[in-house]
């Protein structure tokens, strides 16, 4: 079995998910009467400190759900230069929901607030206005880095006292709260939205939710039905997510620790590049571009010993551990790694 490291949505659900699965209560979804679904969702509005929660099929479908219910077409959003909604999700924010984008450099993926307070418009005839201001917690492209407690605070009162609502892409933002070791709901008290997947390090097979106050969501519904969202016996999926609220969260504290030690080991390898800094929770990004071999074959290399990554144009592989990664596998990966970088010194 080849070690795989290319992304946490690889991973598969546990037995008592498949179990919960096959037992789940259904009902129609879109008459609101799923029993799982309902279920999942209050517990994702307990878990976060919200009012209320929607689940959908995908983390893109719920950004681009948030987006259209917080903004109108013709507005501006603010997001981070490399933010998943501006890089990953096609262009939504744009096509569908009728957004310009206006990206603020953040370093690792997190924005200074001086940054975000110099992208603010005044008013101006000529500009759009402002929507919405978004945070990716924890980020992606920055590495897996996150945005601390006190940085979330910060830019959601900014935000704020211009009137300006804020919506955290938290793909893995049970990632963040567990490296930051805070409360999740502490840490999302500020903002007026937030997404997280069930997908990635939580090890459901499919879904993402919403949350937010209750007219928020009941406006993010109409959009999720609009987008071709709206699913029947979605219990069936759902119940995998309720044990992996559940059970799930507490053990991603195993996955920073494996990534902590493939970041730290590569780090010190002749040839890599990795910056320690971003490594906060289950990624690894690790720059290649002084090996004398294209990232093509490099990747190619590593798989022909067992090791899969995933290639990032132009000069780096993702490495992100999940819960079929074990201290062991990420020995096996520092080792294989290490020797197939020595052949192209
Ligand atoms: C994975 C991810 C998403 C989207 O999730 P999908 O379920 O793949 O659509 C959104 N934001 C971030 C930061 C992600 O990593």
């Amino acid at each position: 079995m080849p070690i795989n490291l290319r992304s946490d949505t690889q991973t598969m659900p546990t037995e008592e998910m498949l179990e919960a699965m096959r037992h789940a209560p259904l009902g129609d979804d879109v008459f609101g009467e799923d029993p799982t679904v309902n279920r999942l969702e209050l517990l994702s509005a307990q878990k976060l400190g919200k009012e209320a929660a929607m689940f959908v099929s995908s983390g893109t479908m719920g950004n681009l759900c948030a987006l259209m219910s917080h903004t109108k077409p013709g507005e501006e959003v603010i997001l981070e230069a490399d933010a998943h909604i501006y890089y990953y999700e096609v262009g939504g924010f744009a096509r569908i929901a009728g957004l310009s984008p206006r990206l603020v450099p953040g370093i690792n993926g997190i924005m200074s607030i001086e940054n975000i307070k110099a992208a603010l418009r005044s008013k101006n005839i000529h500009y759009p206005p402002t929507g919405l201001l978004c945070i990716e917690n924890s980020h992606n492209r920055g590495g897996g880095s996150v945005y601390s407690l006190h940085q979330m605070n910060e830019i959601c009162q900014l935000a704020h006292g211009l009137n300006l609502k804020v919506h955290v892409d938290g793909a893995r933002i049970f990632n963040a709260s567990v490296a930051l070791d805070v409360d999740v709901k502490e840490l999302v008290k500020e903002a007026d939205s937030i997404m997280f997947c069930l997908s990635k390090g939580l090890s459901t097979p499919v879904g993402s939710v919403l949350v937010g106050d209750v007219s928020f969501i009941n406006r993010a519904r109409k959009a999720r039905k609009m987008l071709g969202g709206g699913m029947r016996q979605a219990g069936v999926i759902a119940a995998a997510g309720v044990v992996a609220l559940e059970k799930m969260i507490d053990r991603l504290k195993e996955d920073h620790q494996n990534a902590h030690y493939i970041g730290k080991e590569l780090s010190e390898t002749a040839g890599l590049d990795v910056n320690l800094e971003s490594v906060q929770t289950n990624m690894v990004y690790c720059n290649i571009g002084q090996l004398k071999v294209s990232l093509e074959n490099f990747v190619q290399e590593l798989n022909k010993e067992g090791i899969q990554v995933l290639p990032v144009e132009p000069d780096k592989i993702r490495i992100v551990t999940s819960r079929h990664i074990s201290k062991e596998d990420a020995i096996e990966t520092v080792k294989v790694i290490k020797k197939v970088a020595a052949n192209y010194l």
